[in-house]
């Protein structure tokens, strides 16, 4: 059976390109007669209050894409003990160290950068003796990070086709823990897909470099990966890049000024799957769903649409 999953970060309300993946999302697992799962994803606590994940849940509801798998809303902020199982595994198999690092240090100018402008870790902290990780830790509490092989780790994208990245020279090391003791991002997102079952991945673009190093992690911790499908980033008219500031295209504004067959039959309309803005339900587009609709590339929302 197909299991989708949303997995929003609630720092704010869902705006239009937060929409747009969990209306993919839900197509996909829909038109395959699956299901969709939803995990908030608020490892940051303080970024991302419960007001906001209750808003996220209550506004999918609204535009009838409420979540509908067999398990509740899992919460990454009350997860920390299952993934301190699985660290513990990279950690026994001797693949984690403290990185002491400053921000500076890491973003000298001379630092290799990645395609998507983050900085390559020069693996600086890397074989550090126990003396000098003791010593140091008098002065400054460790982040964790996680020693990637020199591998070109490939896969296809449901939706974008190949897409590979060679960890060592790509990427480097990542983090998998913060220093204040709080799990990363890539390992919480791998060790949730994978026990809660989900086999579709739908999420954007912006992530797409991300996935090597989740299915590099997949396999170390002997977990099975799911089909990834990456979405195109929905741009404002202007061309920005939407924020959850942007008040105009957020859920509360949006709810104030349309019914949600008219926000969705907008956001079909821009995702290629209907001819025209027309009105429409979740329901009514699952005949017509399929992903050669879907545009590759970003999407620019047409001036008054919304
Ligand atoms: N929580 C992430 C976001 O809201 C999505 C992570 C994922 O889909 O893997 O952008």
């Amino acid at each position: 059976m197909t299991a989708g999953r949303y997995a929003p970060s609630p720092s704010g309300r869902m705006h239009l390109g937060n929409l747009m993946c969990c209306l993919l999302a839900w197509l996909s697992a829909k038109s395959k007669g699956g299901q969709v799962l939803l995990r908030i994803e608020d490892l940051d606590t303080v970024r991302c209050p419960r007001v906001y994940a209750d808003a996220i849940q209550d506004d999918l509801a609204w535009l009838g894409l409420a979540a509908d798998g067999p398990t509740p809303t899992v919460y990454q902020s009350e997860r920390s003990g299952i993934y301190q199982q699985y660290y513990d595994i990279l950690l026994k198999k001797g693949l984690i160290y403290p990185c002491f690092c400053s921000r500076s240090q890491l973003h000298a100018a001379s630092a290799p950068h990645r395609s998507d402008g983050q900085v390559v870790y020069a693996g600086t902290c890397r074989g550090l003796s126990d003396e000098e990780v003791a010593r140091r830790s008098l002065t400054r509490a460790p982040a964790f990070r996680v020693q990637v092989p020199d591998e070109e780790i490939a896969f296809t994208d449901g939706h974008l086709g190949r897409y590979a990245e060679n960890l060592a020279r790509d990427c480097g090391d990542f983090y998998l823990r913060r220093a204040d003791g709080v799990f990363a991002y890539q390992l919480a997102v791998v060790v949730d897909d994978a026990l809660m079952g989900v086999t579709e991945v739908v999420r954007g673009s912006d992530l797409l470099s991300s996935t090597p190093r989740q299915l590099w992690l997949y396999r170390e911790l002997g977990l099975t990966a799911p089909q990834f499908y990456h979405l195109p980033l929905l741009l404002a008219p202007d061309g920005r890049r939407l924020s959850k500031r942007d008040g105009d295209q957020s859920l509360e504004n949006l709810r104030a000024r349309y019914t949600p067959q008219e926000i969705i039959g907008k956001l079909a309309y821009v995702c290629g799957l209907q001819d025209t803005p027309d009105p429409a339900s979740p329901q009514e587009l699952v005949p017509g769903f399929s992903w050669d609709k879907v545009p590759k590339q970003d999407i620019l929302l047409p001036e008054k649409l919304f």
